[in-house]
Formats: structure tokens, sequence, C-alpha cells
């Protein structure tokens, strides 16, 4: 194994670089909550994380360069195609396999810490693991190994390779409970027993672990996936800071402080966008079956249906339109089309605003991000507590490709799946236009009343055909 001597760890130099990183990390973070600025905050925390990297590659002892190439070429290799060819509707998914790999890292470099304390015990070098290093060693290995698992699954049911159904499995939450007490118990005798701690009982607490965080994340919903990914990279951001107290590596317990508690508040937030519990997201099973009047296949109820060259001709002479985009959106790819339309009838002395849901797609912030790639104005994309009063003297709202967020039944319906949920209140527009294929559910698996009302018209179409075919209706007018 080569061996560079190079900066001593407690060196001001090194503390100096590793506080340079984290100034562009909270920086970059801090720039990332604006549209405008979060290219230039992403980029900067990737300068952070490469100071970071640098720093701690060019510390004393650090060896085995071989392997530490080939993890950097690979890793490079295949984050630079993923960030290319990745669609930005897959982009949870590719999240949750990215958290899943932090995960499963920081598990690993718990358990090889281990060994090697296990080693300095055997040799005679010290007596026992010092309590300071073996239990963030054993946090980090359990929490590293339920988030590695846990985002594997999630991955597994956005790429659609397992059911995204709810699995509910009889005693679930019994065998959950008797694993998780299992394992606090094990990690204590553990600790305990730090003068010779047994390598049998850590491998089974690590298995165990594997296997709760499948458990844990089988029987939850594909629709709550987005939320479950930031609660598991939560977890990773702390498992993370775990292993840095073990390792005593400051950079790492605040990398991993800043993702735990980022994670943290992200969750929340997703949360009480859709007026649910983090709890109740976890243990209840919510979403994935298709649920009432079309969305099971029974008899469709009356709607109105039109087609582009009407919707045209009432957008074309509105006053005031609000486009409220959706997943479908995303999906179709129609942010520039949207776009087109929006010239059109701005062309024509239209007012156009874009209302935007917090959990609109299928990640925060999914929408300003595709209509930011069009080039709509941010000042144009308004809040759903912004634009909700504005509703009643708006002519017409179309929404474009989105389902659940628009559905009334979370106002009106308490028995409801997303009772309680914050809407973008279209119905009380003046006239409604819905754009979207068929009239099935959304994400949440639920027959959407807005549907039917008497002042909505469904134009059935892939959402940039149809905004193309406005856009041109609008132009000819
Ligand atoms: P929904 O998933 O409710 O609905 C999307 C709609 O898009 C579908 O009903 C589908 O209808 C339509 N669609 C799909 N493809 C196309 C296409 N090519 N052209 C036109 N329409 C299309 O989306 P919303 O954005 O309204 O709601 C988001 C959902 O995701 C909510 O349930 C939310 O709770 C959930 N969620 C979001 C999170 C976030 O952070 N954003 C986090 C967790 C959950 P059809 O097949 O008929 O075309």
């Amino acid at each position: 194994m080569t061996t560079f001597a190079a900066l001593a760890p407690d060196s001001d130099l090194v503390r100096g670089l590793y506080i340079v990183a984290f100034v562009l990390f909270i920086v970059g973070v801090r720039q990332g909550t604006h549209p405008t600025t979060a290219k230039r905050g992403n980029l900067l925390a990737a300068v952070g994380m490469a100071v970071a990297v640098a720093t701690t590659l060019a510390l004393d002892g650090i060896g085995n360069w071989e392997l530490i190439i080939a993890a950097i070429v690979v890793g490079t290799a295949v984050g630079a195609v993923a960030s290319i060819r990745v669609q930005m509707t897959a982009m949870p998914q590719m999240v949750a396999l990215y958290n899943g790999v932090g995960g499963g890292a920081v598990a690993l470099i718990a358990w090889s810490e281990f060994r090697e304390e296990l080693h300095l015990i055997d040799d005679g070098t010290i007596a026992e693991i010092p309590l300071e290093i073996f239990v963030p060693v054993l946090f980090a290995m359990v929490v590293g190994s339920v988030s590695f698992w846990g985002s594997l699954i999630a991955f597994g049911k956005l790429q659609d390779l397992i059911p995204t159904q709810p699995v509910k499995v009889p005693g679930q939450q019994l065998i959950n409970a008797v694993l998780l007490v299992g394992i606090v118990a094990a990690c204590i005798y553990l600790g305990i027993n730090n003068d010779d701690p047994d390598q049998g009982i850590f491998i089974a607490v690590l298995i165990a672990a594997a296997i709760l965080g499948n458990l844990v994340v089988l029987p939850i919903g594909g629709a709550d996936m987005p939320v479950v990914i930031s609660l598991l990279n939560a977890f990773t951001g702390l498992s993370a800071a775990a292993a840095g107290f073990s390792l005593d590596n400051v950079a790492l317990i605040v990398a991993g402080t800043l993702v735990g508690s980022s994670g943290t508040i992200l969750t929340m937030e997703m949360a009480t966008a859709m007026n649910r519990s983090v709890a109740n997201i976890l243990f209840a099973g919510f979403g994935g079956a298709p649920a009432g009047g079309a969305a099971a296949g029974g008899e469709e109820r009356p709607h109105r249906s039109i087609g582009a060259q009407d919707a045209a001709i009432s957008l074309a002479y509105a006053d005031s339109v609000v486009i409220v985009p959706g997943y479908g959106l995303a999906v179709a790819q129609a942010q520039h089309a949207v776009k087109e339309m929006a010239d059109e009838l701005e062309k024509r002395g239209v007012t156009v605003n874009y209302a935007i849901h917090p959990v609109a797609g299928r990640m925060p912030g999914h929408m300003n991000v595709l209509l930011a790639e069009a080039d709509v104005p941010y000042d144009k994309l308004r809040e759903m507590d912004e634009i909700n009063p504005e509703m009643p003297r708006t002519d017409v709202a179309v929404v474009i490709g989105a389902n659940d967020v628009t559905n009334p039944a979370a106002k009106n319906d308490p028995d409801s799946p997303i009772a309680g949920m914050p809407i973008i209140e279209v119905n009380e527009a003046q006239q409604v236009i819905v754009i979207k294929r068929s009239l099935s559910p959304g994400f949440a698996g639920i027959d959407n009343d807005l549907f039917y009302e008497d002042n909505t018209s469904m134009l059935f179409s892939d959402a940039k055909a149809a905004a193309q075919e406005i856009a041109g209706e609008v132009e000819d007018l």
C-alpha cells in the first residue's frame, strides 16, 4: 500500500480548507432556494465538495491510491453520464439511488472502522474500543444500512421494478418493532462488551438493519416515495455525521449534519404541503390503489370535453389566465410548448400567470425548474397561497397534466384520502380547462371531482401536443 505523508489532520491549513468547504456548502444551499441563483448555488456546493475531498485525500496517512483513483474514475463516469442522460421526471429515483449509495458507504465505513478497532485490541495497542468511537460506529452502521436498503426499495418502486402499491403484511408493525428492539439490545450488548466485542453479533445487527430498511419502505405507496427518500436522505446525513465522529473527521460531521438537517426540513415541508404527518406517510399505506368512478374502470361520470380550437377561443378572449402545471406536463416535456402558448396569449393582451403547488410533480421545485428551463419569467410563477385568492377573478384556469393538486375533494370530502391537503382552487375560476389524456387518476389513485364540475371542460390530449395546437389556433385567430 502506498502512503503519502502530507497534511496533519489538526493543522491550521486543513482546518482552514475545511472551513472554506463548509462556507461553500452553506452558501450553495442558501442560493439553491431561488431559481435565479440555484445553478450557481449547485456549482458552489460542488466546488466545496471538491475542496473537502481534495483536503481529505491530502491528509497524512491516506493510502490505497489504486482503489481511491479507481473509485473516483468510476464515480465520476457514472455521475457525469447520469447527469446528462437522466430525465427530470426520473430525478426522484436518481436521488434515491445516490442517497442509498451514501448510506451503504457509511455502513461499510462503520464496519471497516470496527474491524480496525478489533485489530487494535488484538495486537494489544488498546484494551477496549472507546465508547466515543464505538457508539457512533454502531449508529452509523445501523442507520446507514437502513438508509441503503430503504433507498433501494424506493428506487425500485419509482422505477416500476417492484409494485408501487402499498403492500400490507399482517403483523408487519410488530415484526419491525421486534427487529428494532433486537438491534438496539444487540448494540447495547456490544457497547457493554467493548473490550471483546463479537464480530458475529456486529454482522447480525448489520443484516437485521438491512431487513428493517426493506420492511419499513415496502408497505409505503409509490405516491409517498419522494417524502420517504427525503427522510432517508436525512438518515444518511446523520449516519455520515456519526461516521465523522468515529473517524474524527470534521468535514464528514459538518456535511452529514447539513444533509441531515436539510433532509429533515424538506421532509416536514412536504408532509405539511400534503397535510399529513410523517408517521401517517410511513405507516398509513396511502396511494397507489385506483379508486372511484373512472379510476376503478366503473361507469364514467358525465363530463364535458372540448377540442383545441374551442380552448383557444376561450383563452384568447379572456382577460386573465392561470396555468396550473403538474406531473403530466413534466412527462410530456411540454414546458416550451406551454411557454409558446402563453406568449401567443400575451401578444393578445391576456394576463398569464402560473400557479405552483408545493408538491406538483414528483419532487419539490419540480415545476419551477421545468418552467425556468423554458424561460418563463420567475415573477409569473405564483405560489399556491398567493394565487388562490385570485382564482374567483380568473377567467380561465388551464390545468396541464396536473390532477391531485387540483382535486376539490381535498377540501370538501373529509373521507377522501387526500382530505386536508391544500389545493390550487381552480374550481373557483370562471372556467376551467383540464388538459390530460384521459379521466385516469393521478399519483394518489383517486378520482378528481373537478373533471365533472359544470365550469370544467376536458381536453383529452398529450400536454405538449395540446399546448402546441392551442398556440397555433390562437395565432390564427
Ligand atoms: P398527479 O400525479 O396527480 O397527476 C398527473 C396527471 O398527469 C395524471 O392524472 C395523468 O393523467 C397526466 N398525464 C400523464 N402524462 C401526461 C401527458 N403526456 N400529457 C398530459 N397529461 C399527462 O400530478 P400532480 O402534479 O397534480 O400531483 C402530484 C402528486 O404527487 C400528488 O399526489 C402529490 O402528493 C404527489 N407527491 C409529490 C411530491 C413532490 O414533492 N412534488 C412528493 C410526494 C408526493 P392521464 O394519464 O389521463 O394523462
